[in-house]
């Protein structure tokens, strides 16, 4: 695409723009009684309009059914987890019965890692990045203790190169190959949230099944921002956030993927609760745990119904607009950024882009590493009404949304950005 450094020419593709009314459904914050500009959708997503009313419902349904509201009505609370999961499926890529959306992101990466990290004789290790978000850290670090291993000899962390911010496919699957003997597990982001690159999850999948590991994902950054194909890809389990790119709320409800090979298999190990038990008897009481087919079986406890409906708000309008027609304006519009950002380098270059430069290797974020005052940038980023966010030491995040967010935004980024760095 051919870009260019102007309003106009932004304003025009936001005209053209096919997902422009799309904006029209979210909240935006308000600083000083103006829609601030938004480009923190990578750690928290806007408020969907509709969301008020799917909460609603529930609370009403609660005040006039109470208990009855489990199996009576239109959609009983007992089956309500089942209204997410056709959504849910078609935004990662999976069949409908490989997704659940329950409990919260690291509380499911801990019963995916009950099930598919089983260490056995010399097969102990686990592969992950550099780097990664620190619950994946800890949850790999409490869970290989929790066999008796000592996680600096069970965990690999693959590192970029020197003088490189982010990781090579070819050295994760050399890492793979290396240690073939020994590896039990694959276990990382699916796009890093640092960096925000995009890890070529297929090869990473093939690469770990060959040495005879399970492979899965904690795909936070992914969810909602890049098309997945999770089942094609044959990936083992995946575990996501629905309040980033998915915009369901402050500490919102969570979705997890497990491949149906391993959702046919009632022996894995697993913790259980009574919601993952065979639905027809569940509430005979019964002795004896019968895990549902599929991601169900993982389920522990009822759904939490407010969090699922602000989900079910949220996943009603991915179904409209579809990955596909998301991510090809996402494209642009990070693309867009980013020429903004190089154009204003040309002149003054106190600024790295630290993601990749090829779209495939990337998401809507840009990260950028700021080479001096880089915490004060930030905060007159902030005062000038721009949210982004800051990551320590010195990277500031820029995750403009298909979504909800325009071309004109990204051009008033810029030039905010430029009289900024022109004083840093
Ligand atoms: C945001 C994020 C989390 C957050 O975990 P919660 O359990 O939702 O608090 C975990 N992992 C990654 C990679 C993230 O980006």
């Amino acid at each position: 695409m051919n870009y260019e450094n102007s309003l106009a020419f932004a304003k025009e593709q936001d005209q053209k723009d096919p997902l422009k009314e799309y904006k029209d459904r979210f909240y935006f914050p308000q600083i000083d009684r103006q829609d601030a500009i938004y480009f923190c959708g990578n750690s928290l997503g806007l408020q969907p309009k509709s969301a008020q009313r799917y909460i609603d419902n529930e609370m009403y349904k609660w005040a006039n059914m109470a208990v009855e509201g489990h199996f009576k009505g239109d959609e009983p609370w007992f089956n309500y987890h089942q209204l997410l999961a056709g959504g849910a499926s078609r935004v990662v890529g999976a069949l409908p019965g490989e997704v659940v959306i329950m409990n919260q992101l690291t509380v499911n990466l801990h019963l995916m890692l009950v099930s598919f990290y089983r260490p056995e004789g010399k097969r102990y290790k686990i592969i992950t990045e550099a780097g990664a978000f620190p619950s994946d850290q800890y949850a790999l670090e409490t869970q290989t203790r929790y066999h008796g291993y000592n996680p600096d000899e069970a965990i690999i962390e693959i590192s970029p190169r020197k003088g490189e911010h982010t990781l090579r496919t070819e050295d994760i699957i050399q890492c793979i190959k290396d240690n073939t003997a020994e590896l039990a597990l694959v276990m990382m982001g699916g796009i890093n949230y640092y960096t925000g690159q995009v890890f070529d999850m297929e090869a990473i999948t093939e690469a770990g099944h060959k040495a005879g590991a399970l492979v899965g994902f904690d795909l936070a950054h992914a969810a909602g921002n890049v098309p997945l194909r999770l089942h094609d890809w044959g990936v083992d389990f995946a575990v996501w956030c629905t309040y980033k790119y998915l915009n369901s709320g402050p500490g919102g409800t969570s979705g997890v993927y497990v491949h149906e090979r391993h959702g046919k298999d009632s022996n894995l190990p697993r913790f259980a609760g009574w919601w993952g038990h065979d639905a027809s008897e569940r509430f005979q009481m019964k002795k004896g745990f019968s895990p549902m087919a599929g991601a169900e079986g993982w389920q522990v406890s009822n759904s939490q119904i407010l969090p699922l409906a602000v989900h079910r708000a949220s996943l009603e309008i991915f179904e409209e607009t579809g990955m596909e027609q998301l991510r090809e304006k996402s494209e642009k519009l990070t693309g867009y950024l980013e020429y903004l950002i190089d154009d204003i380098q040309a002149d003054i270059s106190l600024l790295e882009v630290i993601t990749p430069r090829d779209p495939q290797s990337r998401g809507c974020q840009l990260s950028l590493l700021v080479k001096k005052n880089a915490r004060e940038l930030f905060d007159k980023l902030m005062a000038a009404k721009i949210i982004v966010d800051y990551r320590e030491p010195n990277v500031i995040r820029v995750a403009p949304a298909p979504l909800y967010n325009s071309f004109e935004e990204v051009y008033l980024f810029a030039e905010i950005l430029r009289e900024n760095l022109q004083e840093n």
